[in-house]
């Protein structure tokens, strides 16, 4: 049996490109270097693929930011205002991907949103209604022959172009369908150029099919691969799927002129029965996701063999794959020294799922199988089970009652006792938590967890640092301040840390976007909090200050959302165990005199069902009372804050008031203001501050700019309930930029106050 990857990690096992890109974005490396270092990647990437017996490998998986922004500059989709600015190729897609500041202009990035349900950004393409789109590139041609030059012969891999067009905005009035002969000739002209270089296959993926999909949709998505099939060649394409089943289009795609096509048996909860129902053809192959390209558990060889077995048994030809990318998981176990081989043989990263692909495509072709010794050692780990229960942490989930979701008084109650008793300016202004981590910071984390410095030398460093962060905020005038989060090196990681259940690792890497990785931890077992976690800092920076200063603790979901999670409990359980540590730690707050306290659920959105009729029963209906729980215990006068990144919740605004927070903060500059409406057509109750600047460029926001999207905010949220703050933490960012944009915030809530 044949073994398929969907797609690859591209950082770097060591973050290499991480690192050279923002060598390189300093101008501190020329181009020449950072690309090299890309085709070192490359070509690491697809030898080790190939070492370990993978049939179908992909290229054009690598991107330097984003493979979905690669696709659309493939065909020229490049909005005017990139253009003009004169800058190299490389340049100009930077400038997409991160905005650009200098000599040449300045413009902001593109929008950037979650990959469907995943941690991963992509950046939203635009096209103009003057946008000529053609074949503008040769990256996908190049990538291919560069690995074919060391002997692996590869599977080219490049976003649809129904998915492209789902994720594409349209920023004048042409809408998809005016572009449909230039996007299908292109599509044409790309498989033209895989054939004339002789590749075998091309995988197209498209995700957007495991979303709902009307009969608009469906007549488009059938034009679309009419024509482009049409004139295939030798080519085979295979289609790709992911992250769902594609229920809405199952009998449309099987109808079509594929060679392939790769469905996902993990998070397709119909895929199986879809089959059932309506067989699979017998001139296609099935590329079955079985090995899961999102969590870090071992496969269950015995589940997977019988599920194997059953689509053979039907007639079906098969190529045993990757369920996603594999971008979403670390590079390898071998990197993670610490942890011991106890937790480890459980999981499988990237290169260890490529063995089990291997290793169960072996077994496959086994007559008996059961007797093979790499499946009795996978058969005994799961036989033998883990250690993962705690019995106090089930005592306490049987004892939550009604009441422990609902806080009290109610929230226009809360409204009137919260302005009395903190007496903020009106449109108060405020930043997300985090400050700049600079080099100074990162070192003495870095330095104290090597056991290089003292714990005393370590906090009262920090403490310097809150004291300096506490002064500049009083000087440039924020009403509510932050510590500044100086302690965490992430805002998942650092909980969990202090939570029992959790897992970490070394160099477990994962792209978030561009060049920012996140080491997600993994939920073990039952979780519960250790010892409070936040409360020093936050009491100390208290200390030196008469004006607020607003506790900063990471949601629940959020650190579910952002953790390996388990697969022998329900998601609504493990949530409602996190949930229950992070109370522990408000009630803790509250009790030391901290009197306004964020929750941040930057994630809750993000792991919304994809398809709409999953929405509450499947997710919401657990994830807002989890986030309730967490706060239910305060006071009256004690103000909930929450902060969601990305400002897509047009649809759930109702859920999100649910949550019952007192003011949200959440990302509104990248995106267009449309959110506002909604929020004035929902009545909605919450304070809010909507992100006044784009805190993921390194642009200076000025004050006209500010005031202008104040006024913008103040025509559909009332004057009682606007907040001023930057749409996310500013960790990311440089000092020398921070300091001027705050104060330009500051400077342009006083003229809104003033009356402008
Ligand atoms: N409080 C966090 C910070 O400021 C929030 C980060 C986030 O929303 N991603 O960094
Ligand atoms: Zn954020």
């Amino acid at each position: 049996m044949f073994t398929s990857v969907v797609g690859y990690p591209r950082v770097g096992s060591q973050r290499e490109l991480k690192f050279a890109s923002e060598k390189y974005f300093k101008g501190e490396i020329i181009e020449a270097e950072l690309l090299a270092v890309g085709k070192k990647l490359r070509e690491q990437h697809v030898l080790s693929q190939k070492k370990s017996g993978i049939d179908f490998i992909p290229s054009n998986t690598f991107s330097y930011y984003d493979c979905l922004l690669d696709t659309a500059y493939l065909l020229g989709i490049v909005p005017e205002r990139y253009k003009k600015l004169g800058l190299s190729e490389i340049d100009t897609y930077f400038a997409m991907a991160r905005g650009y500041q200098g000599e040449k202009g300045d413009v902001k990035a593109l929008a950037m949103k979650k990959w469907f349900n995943t941690n991963y950004h992509y950046i939203v393409p635009e096209i103009e209604d003057d946008t000529i789109i053609s074949l503008s590139g040769s990256k996908i041609f190049d990538e291919y022959e560069e690995a074919k030059e060391i002997g692996v012969d590869t599977k080219p891999v490049l976003v649809g172009p129904y998915t492209l067009l789902a994720l594409t905005r349209f920023t004048g009035k042409k809408t998809r369908e005016d572009f449909f002969e230039q996007v299908v000739d292109t599509y044409k002209a790309i498989l033209d150029g895989l054939n004339k270089r002789g590749a075998l296959w091309l995988q197209l993926d498209e995700p957007s099919l495991v979303r709902d999909i009307n009969e608009d949709d469906k007549a488009f998505l059938v034009k679309l691969y009419k024509e482009i099939l049409a004139d295939k060649g030798s080519l085979k394409i295979l289609l790709q799927t992911y992250f769902g089943d594609i229920r809405d289009v199952y009998e449309t795609i099987t109808g079509l002129d594929f060679d392939g096509i790769g469905l996902d048996f993990i998070e397709g909860k119909q895929t199986a029965s879809l089959i059932e129902k309506y067989g699979f053809p017998k001139d296609k192959i099935l590329f079955a996701g079985l090995v899961n390209g999102k969590n870090i558990w071992k496969n269950n060889y015995a589940k997977t063999l019988e599920t194997l077995a059953g689509l053979r048994n039907k007639g079906i030809s098969l190529v045993l794959s990757t369920s996603c990318s594999l971008l979403h998981v670390p590079y390898t176990l071998k990197a993670e020294e610490k942890l011991s081989e106890e937790y480890k043989k459980h999981f499988a990263f990237a290169i260890e799922k490529l063995e089990e692909l291997k290793e169960l495509a072996t077994l496959a072709e086994e007559n008996n199988y059961q007797s093979s010794e790499a499946y009795k050692a996978n058969a005994l780990l799961f036989e033998s089970g883990r250690n993962c229960r705690d019995e106090a942490v089930q005592k306490r989930l049987k004892e939550i009652n009604d009441s422990d979701y609902t806080r009290l008084p109610v929230r226009s109650e809360r409204e009137k006792i919260q302005k009395e008793e903190l007496k903020l300016p009106t449109f108060p202004t405020t930043t997300i938590g985090s400050f700049p981590q600079t080099k100074d910071v990162k070192s003495n984390r870095s330095a104290y967890r090597k056991g290089e410095i003292s714990e005393e030398a370590y906090k009262k460093f920090n403490k310097e640092k809150i004291e300096r962060a506490i002064k500049w905020q009083e000087e440039i005038g924020l009403d509510v301040l932050v510590h500044g989060e100086y302690e965490r090196n992430d805002m998942v990681e650092y909980f969990g840390e202090s939570l029992s259940g959790y897992l970490f690792t070394e160099k477990a890497w994962v792209q978030s976007y561009g060049t920012r990785c996140l080491k997600p931890p993994i939920i073990w077992g039952d979780v519960s909090r250790k010892k409070p976690i936040t409360v020093e800092w936050s009491v100390y920076a208290q200390s030196l200050t008469d004006k607020p200063v607003k506790g900063m603790l990471t949601g629940p979901v959020t650190i579910f959302n952002w953790s390996f999670p388990r697969e022998d409990i329900s998601i609504k359980e493990s949530m409602t165990q996190i949930a229950l540590a992070i109370r522990d730690e408000v009630l803790d707050l509250e009790a030391n005199g901290i009197k306004i306290i964020q929750i941040d659920e930057a994630a809750l959105r993000e792991k919304l069902p994809l398809r709409k009729s999953d929405w509450y029963s499947e997710y919401l209906d657990f994830a807002i009372p989890a986030f309730r729980l967490v706060h239910s215990g305060v006071a009256a006068d004690t103000q909930i804050h929450t902060h969601m990144c990305y400002s897509e919740f047009t649809d759930i605004i109702p859920a999100i008031d649910n949550m019952d927070a007192d003011v949200i903060t959440f990302e509104a500059s990248r995106s267009d203001l449309l959110i506002l409406d909604s929020l004035k057509e929902h009545n909605f109750e919450t304070e809010v501050g909507p992100g006044v600047y784009d805190i993921h460029s390194p642009r200076v926001p000025s004050v006209d700019e500010i005031v202008a999207a104040l006024k913008k905010m103040r025509e559909k949220v009332s004057d009682d309930k606007l907040w001023v703050n930057p749409d996310c933490g500013l960790k990311t960012r440089g000092e020398e930029e921070t300091k001027p944009s705050l104060i330009n915030l500051v400077e342009a809530a006083n003229i809104i106050r003033k009356g402008a």
